[in-house]
């Protein structure tokens, strides 16, 4: 919960430091260590470097790769002080980027170095880009040459094209690379040494695209003129289907016409697939990705590509926020309400917030696009600290889908031969319906596997983790059952462990695999599909996927939200929520905001095109506000009930939380490191420090969980209470202590 409101962190990079360094000078540089400060170091002959340099140094036996930050404090020793082993021939850090980790290291409550590590991962390894040879054919044949078939082959493979490397001419020809060589030799090929071709072509912001809805014109418009006049936060706002993508391209455009980089954050990777299709066809080439599937050359290219500015466009995951663009223009978080955006693991941070302060400290317009934008962004908006933009209807004329409630008690499902049934009666109806008139069903359930809970019909034991506080899912394709926390497998057991009754173990409640077989079974002439994240292990599957859907050669989708959001299937008209009941019981502080934004997004996949859409939640609380709001598609009211729940509390964004969580392989250790906390807690009024308790997930990976939540007025920054706080306690080294800013998740 960023507001411009809020203080920003000490910003310990002064603007009036002299910007280079000379031999003899001492500069400080920060490592990608767990360490709270930079290292002093000296200036070799030779050598001048400036703020945001990439630099080798010593340190210990090793050397290691870190960031000229600023000058050294001269405390210590000049005999002691060691040389810098070389400045990298990369570009240097802009200082936009070392004033965001400094802000995040200090808001998150994280050692700098820790937070500088995410920026230089994938720095490493990043060699100077040595001249590559370039084969193109020379004019004429020399006098006395002898043309034999091989080298014939190569000729027409070379055409007038450019290699690069005889390799891969001597493969497209199908000879070997002597023969290519030896064209070199004969001077029937130039060979010329330059630079590797660039790996990005730049994006053109006026290759012709869709020609815009005037209220799509408007939005677009008035988004592109923020860019390039310093920092401003812009909230998009439109119904699913109203062609936020092509608004904010606009933007991008404008950004790309000033020659500045354009970061566009989604939350989920799979989202892409047809989101590259859309940015090729209004830019004419493909943006730079960033994801963790990125891997080794392909990871490093990018990164310096961005370093250099030969990248304009990355669209990426939460990490791309840590890239060293060296002129940022624009950022762009799309779905912006997506709690895909919370990093929950080493430092943990919300990228749509980071995003924010990254806007501000480089004084750009960012842009937050969402159907369902959170809490926290719509009542700045309201506020009026973020512009908000807003399209109302559909692109093309296509209408919002009515949505129907179905009332689980009064029309409950029909067993058939195939065992219990989880789908009501007018849902049946509808698919059939759907089915009859050649259309698509998407049938939604947040459950991945069979069912979420097996357990033995004689005596009641449940099978759970060994590991972990939760059941072990049945994946019955897999043919094993799963934790889906640590990722423990394990084979059906033949027989009961607790009373040994053999085939005893029956499934409870249903997971997408049980809906598909029921789907199956009811209409044995669709094609079914189950799709679940863990169905889908590589981005490649999940293009595969929706270009089956979009040809229709898929009658009935099963899934999870994997594929219930984001995409456009034009041939999709029914949606049925199998429970839409899930995620409301949960306490967390957003579940009902949470549920809300999910069944909004599934909703919005149906009828998205000229045929209109139909929707049915099956639930047992038809009168829960979240389903009213869902039913009348109007939020207003269940947002305004939300929003007073939350101001009455003191919760976010009316107050600030802080969750420490201690963790370690021995109960007993974890439990005394939360007393000897709570002994310590500082005095402060206005906070309230609720725990230490065992957590939801009391173990988790075979560790175990004790947790404090913090709260705070909104007024007041908690991280120095907590600096304070964990400063004077020293805990043994097997307790482990996570602290969320902002958290998210409460179990
Ligand atoms: P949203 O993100 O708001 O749900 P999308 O950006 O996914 O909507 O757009 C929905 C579909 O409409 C996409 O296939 C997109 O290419 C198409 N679209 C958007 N704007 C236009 C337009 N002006 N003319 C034609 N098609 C459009
Ligand atoms: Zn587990």
């Amino acid at each position: 919960m960023i507001q411009s409101s809020a203080p920003s962190g000490p910003n310990p990079v002064p603007t009036d430091i002299p910007v280079s360094f000379g031999p003899g000078d001492r500069v400080a540089v920060l490592l990608p260590l767990p360490v709270e400060g930079a290292y002093d170091y000296r200036v070799p002959e030779d050598v001048s470097l400036a703020v945001g340099d990439l630099v080798e140094v010593p340190l210990g036996r090793r050397f290691d790769i870190g960031v000229v930050w600023g000058p050294g404090d001269g405390d210590i020793d000049p005999a002691k002080l060691k040389d810098v082993a070389h400045r990298l021939d990369l570009p240097h850090l802009p200082r936009a980027l070392l004033s965001f980790i400094d802000w995040v290291a200090d808001y998150t409550i994280q050692p700098k170095g820790v937070v500088l590590r995410m920026a230089l991962r994938s720095s490493r390894g990043i060699k100077p880009q040595v001249p590559e040879t370039h084969l193109v054919q020379a004019k004429g044949l020399p006098a006395g040459f002898k043309l034999t078939d091989a080298r014939r082959k190569v000729l027409t493979a070379l055409g007038d094209q450019t290699f690069v490397g005889a390799a891969l001419l001597a493969k497209a020809a199908g000879v070997s690379t002597s023969v290519v060589k030896g064209l070199v030799d004969a001077g029937a090929i130039n060979a010329v040494l330059a630079p590797p071709p660039p790996l990005f072509s730049p994006p053109d912001p006026n290759h012709p695209g869709l020609t815009l809805e005037p209220d799509q014109r408007a939005a677009a418009d008035d988004l592109a003129a923020a860019v390039g006049h310093g920092f401003s936060v812009s909230l998009l706002e439109g119904v699913t289907g109203s062609g936020k993508t092509e608004v904010y391209f606009e933007p991008v455009a404008a950004a790309l016409k000033m020659k500045r980089q354009v970061l566009v954050l989604v939350p989920e990777i799979s989202l892409t697939t047809q989101w590259l299709d859309r940015f090729r066809a209004r830019f004419g080439v493909d943006p730079a990705v960033w994801h963790s599937d990125v891997t080794g050359k392909v990871r490093r290219e990018t990164w310096r590509a961005v370093a250099t500015g030969d990248a304009s466009v990355v669209v990426g995951a939460r990490s791309a926020l840590f890239l060293p663009f060296t002129d940022l223009g624009l950022i762009v978080v799309d779905e912006e309400h997506d709690v895909g955006f919370k990093q929950e693991e080493g430092v943990i941070y919300h990228a749509r917030d980071m995003a924010v302060v990254r806007a501000r400290e480089g004084d750009i317009p960012i842009i937050l696009a969402s159907a369902t934008p959170s809490l926290e962004s719509l009542l700045n908006a309201q506020s009026e600290r973020y512009r908000h933009v807003r399209l109302e209807e559909r692109v093309g004329g296509a209408v919002m889908p009515e949505v129907d409630l179905i009332n689980m008690v009064r029309t409950p499902p029909q067993k058939g031969e195939w065992g219990r049934s989880w789908l009501a009666p007018p849902l049946v109806e509808a698919v059939t319906e759907t089915l009859a008139a050649g259309e698509q069903t998407l049938l939604f359930l947040n459950r991945r596997g069979y069912a979420p809970l097996t357990l033995c019909s004689t005596c009641g034991h449940r099978l759970h983790c060994p590991s972990c506080t939760a059941w072990l899912v049945e994946h019955r394709v897999a043919k094993r059952l799963q934790c889906h926390h640590c990722g423990f497998v394990a084979p059906r057991p033949e027989a009961c462990p607790s009373c040994s009754k053999a085939d005893s173990f029956v499934p409870c409640g249903p997971g997408i695999e049980r809906v598909a077989e029921e789907a199956a079974a009811r209409w044995p002439e669709a094609r079914v599909v189950a799709v679940a994240s863990d169905t889908l292990e590589r981005p490649s599957a999940m293009a595969a996927l929706v270009e089956a859907v979009e040809r229709h050669q898929i009658d009935i989708i099963v899934g999870t939200q994997v594929l219930a959001k984001g995409h456009h299937f034009p041939g999709l008209t029914l949606v049925g929520v199998v429970d839409a009941d899930l995620g409301l019981s949960s306490w967390d502080l957003r579940a009902g905001e949470r549920t809300h934004q999910l069944l909004n997004q599934v909703s919005g996949r149906a009828g998205r095109a000229s045929k209109p859409g139909r929707v049915f939640l099956q639930t047992h609380d038809p009168k829960h506000p979240v389903l009213q709001a869902l039913k009348t598609a109007d939020a207003d009211a269940f947002l305004e009930a939300e929003t007073d729940g939350r101001r009455s509390l003191g919760m976010p964004p009316f107050g600030r939380l802080v969750a420490l969580i201690l963790s370690g392989m021995r109960e007993d250790a974890v439990r005394q490191a939360g007393q000897q906390l709570a002994r310590a807690v500082p005095a402060a009024a206005d906070i309230e420090v609720l725990g230490p308790a065992p957590a939801f997930m009391a173990l988790l990976r075979g560790r175990h969980r004790h947790r404090f939540l913090i709260k705070g007025p909104r007024n007041r920054l908690l991280q120095p209470f907590v600096r304070a706080w964990l400063g004077s306690v020293k805990l043994p080294s097997s307790v482990r202590i996570q602290v969320d800013v902002d958290p998210y998740s409460f179990y």
